[in-house]
């Protein structure tokens, strides 16, 4: 979109005519359960107090959410980390909003009125990913900094998850002398400046000077510096890290390695809950195996194939990935009312191979090959906090069977022309 400048699509809809579902009365029932599990989880309430970033210190003590990019985590690495609880953001609060029809509504607007990091207007609060991102990465625990900085990716149509990672990554090349102040315009690149933060966020905004060494993400950042920075540029195929340590979920792990969209946080929740022992409903198909939670990497092919085809299910039902952290969602229940259809969930979890294997298919026929998604060094060493503490995942063998199971060829990416028949994309054999 950027290429073609285009920022915006922005679609109309009659409301005189609605849309009918195939039986109304089932699907009343499905939804009204469905809002009602929603509305009693506790993660959810949580959500509609505090959105996403209303549990960041936390993430931070069990060593999922990183600290001076990806050195560290653990509360002891940023003991003020809970300034950057969503919490802190309700003096500036101004309406809570949700999406259409949405029970849990986690958002809200803000506004900060005053002082050196005054808003231009009101605008949605960060989530835990900008507060990750611009807030702990880099050190900085000054919540109206995360803010501003979140406006300007907001006004730039910029990645929050993207700009943090490349600020951060800028903040570890000033602190090992690769680059100074000369180099950056006279930003003290120091860890934990909020100043830095919005200031360096403002020029990699416009491309000037530094910014537009980073503007191209952290991979490019550091082939154009060198030095040796290309070790602690932290991206899987070129594309940013979302702030979520692998280590603590190796299934997530596995999605940033083996999905066509490299280093994503959305995707996983199913696989999640099936890795933690939990069923995503009652269907056989649905059920955890009996593995353990770190180890037995050589046996999670299947789990993984049946909770990633799940999520993409759910998410191309127009479902919401929060909705999907922690809960089963009712998928297959939901689309039969609404399409009039007979859907069960062998045929759900087809369709979300389908998807799957149709991104797929589009990587192999692009020529993206599986070897370009690897992760990072720094998830090699284990972690010394929280639930990983000590653990070393294999994140190669979980996608070798991953690969396996979606009959996918590890080396070429190509999907099996048969497992392309099977799942009724045969027009693809030929591109692939
Ligand atoms: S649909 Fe999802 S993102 Fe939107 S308000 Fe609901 S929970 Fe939040």
């Amino acid at each position: 979109m950027g290429s073609k400048r285009l920022k915006a699509v922005a679609l109309r809809g009659d409301k005189k005519r609605k849309i009918a579902v195939g039986d109304a009365g089932r699907l009343k029932l499905v939804r009204e359960n469905f809002i009602k599990t929603l509305q009693t989880s506790r993660f959810h309430q949580g959500l509609t107090a505090a959105g996403t970033g209303g549990g960041t210190s936390f993430l931070l003590s069990i060593g999922d959410c990183p600290t001076r990019n990806w050195n560290s985590t653990g509360t002891d690495s940023m003991p003020t980390c809970d300034k950057l609880n969503s919490g802190n953001m309700d003096p500036y609060k101004l309406r809570a909003y949700g999406c259409h029809s949405c029970p849990i509504r986690c958002g809200a607007l803000i506004r900060v009125k005053e002082g050196p990091f005054a808003t231009q207007e009101e605008m949605h609060r960060p989530e835990y990913e900008t507060l990750a991102a611009l807030g702990a990465l880099c050190m900085n625990d000054r919540v109206e900094a995360v803010i501003k900085a979140n406006e300007i990716c907001n006004l730039y149509g910029l990645d929050t998850i993207a700009v943090g990672g490349a600020v951060a990554f800028a903040m570890e090349c000033y602190g090992r002398g690769l680059i100074t102040s000369g180099d950056t315009g006279g930003i003290e690149l120091k860890w934990g400046s909020g100043e830095a933060v919005v200031a360096l966020t403002e020029k990699i905004a416009r491309r000037e000077g530094i910014g537009a060494i980073l503007a191209d993400g952290v991979k490019r950042a550091s082939e154009r510096i060198g030095k040796g920075s290309e070790e602690w540029a932290m991206h899987i195929g070129g594309h940013r890290l979302p702030y979520h340590d692998p280590r603590v979920s190796p299934s997530m792990g596995l999605h940033y390695i083996a999905d066509a969209q490299p280093a994503c946080h959305v995707g996983a929740q199913g696989a999640s809950i099936l890795e933690g022992g939990r069923a995503l409903g009652a269907d056989p198909i649905l059920q955890p195996p009996e593995l353990e939670f770190y180890g037995a990497y050589d046996k999670k092919g299947q789990m993984h194939a049946t909770g990633l085809a799940y999520f993409q299910t759910l998410s191309s039902s127009g479902l919401c990935a929060l909705y999907a952290i922690q809960l089963p969602i009712p998928v297959a229940e939901l689309l039969s009312p609404v399409t009039g259809w007979d859907i069960g969930w062998g045929e759900a979890i087809e369709i979300g191979k389908r998807i799957l294997t149709l991104r797929q298919a589009f990587n192999a026929r692009e020529g993206v090959l599986p070897e370009a998604f690897k992760m990072p060094k720094r998830f090699f060493d284990p972690l010394t906090v929280g639930p990983a503490t000590g653990q070393a995942v294999d994140f190669e063998t979980m996608k070798r069977g991953y690969f396996q199971a979606m009959a996918w060829d590890l080396t070429t990416g190509k999907p099996d022309p048969k497992a392309l028949k099977a799942l009724g994309l045969d027009d693809l054999v030929k591109d692939v």
